[in-house]
This record gives C-alpha cells, sequence and structure tokens, in this order.
C-alpha cells in the first residue's frame, strides 16, 4: 500500500492520471502533439479566466519564478515577502541580478493592497511578485485587491506564484491584472511533479523584448515562437503533458471548475473549523488558504510522532511547519483530488492518535 499524501505538494496523484505516464511516447514535432498542444491551452484559458497564452515549462516552479523576474523587469522590482516561498522568489531576484527589494511582512500577515499602492507610488518599481498562497504559513494573499492597486500603475507588471492555489482556488487572470501566473503541476493539479505552467500576458512580453534576457532555457519571447506554432521549444515532459491533458479534461468537463472550487472550499472550512477545535490557525483571519491549513501547535505535541504515527500505522503522510515553524505547527494539504471524506477520515485518524 502506497503512503496517502495529504501534504501540501507533491500531492497524491490518482491511479488513472499515474496510467497517463505510461502513455508510449510520441515525438514533439508533430501535429499528434500539437493537438495536444492546443487542447491543453484552451483548458488552461478556461481555468485561468484568461485570454493570455499559458506556457508550459519542463522544470519545477522555482524555474519559473526565475523566467517572472528575469524577462519582466527593466527598472526595479518589488518582491512582497511574507513567507518562504515568497522569500524565494527575493533571493531568486537578486541571485539573477536583477535590481529589487523587498517588503518583509510578518509571515502571519497578508500583504495588504495598501501597502502595495504606497510602495508603487514611489515610482521606483515596474514589477511586483507577490505569492497566491504562502504554502509555508496557510495564507492567502489578496490578489484579487492587489491587482485592482497594481492597475492604477501603467507601467508595473504584476507577477504571482500561484503555484499551491490554481486549480483549487479561482484566479481570474485578466480580471485581476495578473502578467505572469505560473504554477507547478504537482499541488492542486493534483498531478505528477515536472511541469509548471504560466500565463503570460503582452506587456510581459514585450518587456521581455526590451529586457533581452541573459537566459537560454527561460526566455519568454523564444518560448512564444514555438507557443504560436503549438509547440515547446524544447523537448518538454512529454508524458507529464499526457497526465495534463486528461486532468483538466477532468476537470473542465468531468468535475466542472466551479465544483472543484466548492469542494477545495468545502474541504479548508472542514479543517479550519477541525483546527480551531482543536489547536489554532497561524495565519491571521479573513486569510486563510483554501488549500492548506497552518495549525498552530499550541498544545505542545510532538509533530513528528505524530507524522511517524500517521505513516507507519496508517500509510498517511502530512507535513510539519515549515522551516522556523517546525514543531511549533504542522500542515494538512487539502487539495487536489482529495474528497472532504478522506479529510474526515484524516482527522478523525489524528483525534484517535492524539487522544483528542
Ligand atoms: C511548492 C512551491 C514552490 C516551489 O515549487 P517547486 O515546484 O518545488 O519549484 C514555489 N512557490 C509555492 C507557493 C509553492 O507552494
Amino acid at each position: 500500500m502506497h503512503e496517502k499524501l495529504f501534504t501540501p505538494g507533491p500531492t497524491e496523484v490518482r491511479s488513472e492520471l499515474l496510467k497517463e505516464l505510461s502513455t508510449a511516447q510520441i515525438h514533439h514535432r508533430t501535429e499528434k502533439f500539437s493537438e495536444i498542444y492546443d487542447d491543453i491551452q484552451g483548458n488552461l484559458k478556461k481555468l485561468l479566466f484568461t485570454e493570455n497564452p499559458v506556457f508550459l515549462f519542463s522544470s519545477s516552479s522555482t524555474g519559473a519564478m526565475e523566467a517572472a523576474v528575469t524577462n519582466g523587469v527593466k527598472k526595479r522590482c518589488l518582491n512582497f515577502v511574507n513567507g518562504a516561498f515568497s522569500d524565494r522568489w527575493h533571493q531568486i531576484t537578486k541571485k539573477n541580478g536583477v535590481a529589487c527589494d523587498k517588503v518583509e511582512i510578518p509571515w502571519d500577515q497578508a500583504v495588504k493592497p495598501e501597502l502595495v499602492e504606497e510602495k508603487l507610488k514611489t515610482g521606483r518599481y515596474d514589477a511586483i511578485t507577490v505569492v497566491l498562497n504562502e504554502t509555508s504559513t496557510g495564507l492567502m494573499n489578496p490578489v484579487k485587491e492587489i491587482g485592482e492597486v497594481v492597475k492604477k500603475f501603467d507601467d508595473v507588471l504584476f507577477l504571482v506564484d500561484a503555484v499551491s492555489g490554481m486549480a483549487g482556488t479561482e484566479i481570474r487572470v485578466d480580471d485581476w491584472g495578473i502578467d505572469m501566473c505560473l504554477a507547478g503541476v504537482q499541488k492542486a493539479f493534483a498531478l505528477p511533479a515536472g511541469l509548471t505552467v504560466a500565463s503570460v500576458s503582452d506587456d510581459l512580453l514585450k518587456r521581455a523584448e526590451e529586457v533581452e534576457s541573459k537566459s537560454y532555457y527561460f526566455n519568454l519571447p523564444l518560448l512564444y515562437k514555438y507557443h504560436q506554432r503549438s509547440q515547446t521549444r524544447t523537448t518538454p515532459a512529454i508524458p507529464q503533458i499526457f497526465a495534463l491533458q486528461k486532468q483538466l479534461d477532468d476537470i473542465v468537463n468531468l468535475e466542472g471548475i466551479e465544483n472543484r472550487f466548492a469542494r477545495h472550499q468545502e474541504m479548508a472550512e472542514y479543517v479550519q473549523n477541525w483546527a480551531l477545535e482543536y489547536f489554532d490557525i497561524y495565519a491571521e483571519e479573513g486569510y486563510w488558504s483554501n488549500t492548506v491549513t497552518c495549525i498552530e501547535n499550541n498544545r505542545g505535541i510532538d509533530v513528528n510522532n505524530l507524522i511517524n504515527s500517521l505513516v507507519e500505522k496508517y500509510n498517511i503522510r502530512i507535513a510539519n511547519g515549515y522551516g522556523d515553524l517546525k514543531n511549533k505547527a504542522f500542515r494538512i494539504g487539502h487539495m487536489g483530488d482529495l474528497s472532504l471524506a478522506d479529510i474526515k477520515g484524516l482527522l478523525a485518524t489524528i483525534e484517535s492518535i492524539l487522544e483528542l
């Protein structure tokens, strides 16, 4: 029996999707490949409510984060940091020699639109990075409201890491004015790791032409040339693409996008209510994530013991707190293709282990 994953990525993958990985390989310069590519495009645009092209990166999400800042910044980037992944984006920006500053916000608090407005009014920046769903803290930033602010500043690009949110919570790329919205498929898409999708706006492509990114692999204008032929520029992760095609078809045509979001909402509320009954929730109220809950260990339980018991006795895995939050919190992923029944079963098991 395999270990069932309730971790906030990678997530549990259905066996039907795993089977797709063993589809006989096709060549990526064929019509057959382009048909699959177009089918995926159509469904990704529906999922993200966008007319923008959605690129496929055969890399983990971190690669696409790097593409965003190396292509999208001409003047100076402002990285909003309120968790481990937003901090990583700042590190990526710096490491690539892109001019940037960071705004540090306590990890249990959201990036507020007023703060974004205040910073952008300085006129120093032409791009900002925000993480939609901080997987390290279970906090969802108000990306829609931040987008309203960014729209007031014509030359500012809005770069969003939506890794653990996309396909689990509503993201309206065009309405919210997101120039790049990226996500690896091993989180709420519930697919095997190895592929990242990212919508790319005209403004970002225009900026990328001006910036002339030195990156060969993550060069957006070059990737766009192949996108226009319904191909990827280099050999893509073809097995993952088969699985993505099936999963998107299931999301759009079988479950339905709205139903998928509603199921996530339902699972999230169940976990949140449970967490409030027995523990506490780390993130400030009003910004709790629809896909992962970071539960504050205010009872002083031994988190490692809990994780080990779940693995050894029940073949279930949850996650410890991230970084400094290790043992001070634990995280439950309620995303992907898990059901409310799965969540209820998990929480009942935790109750029995902890004798709550
Ligand atoms: C998992 C995650 C990442 C990093 O993803 P990789 O696919 O491991 O590169 C980045 N941002 C967020 C919000 C994540 O949850």
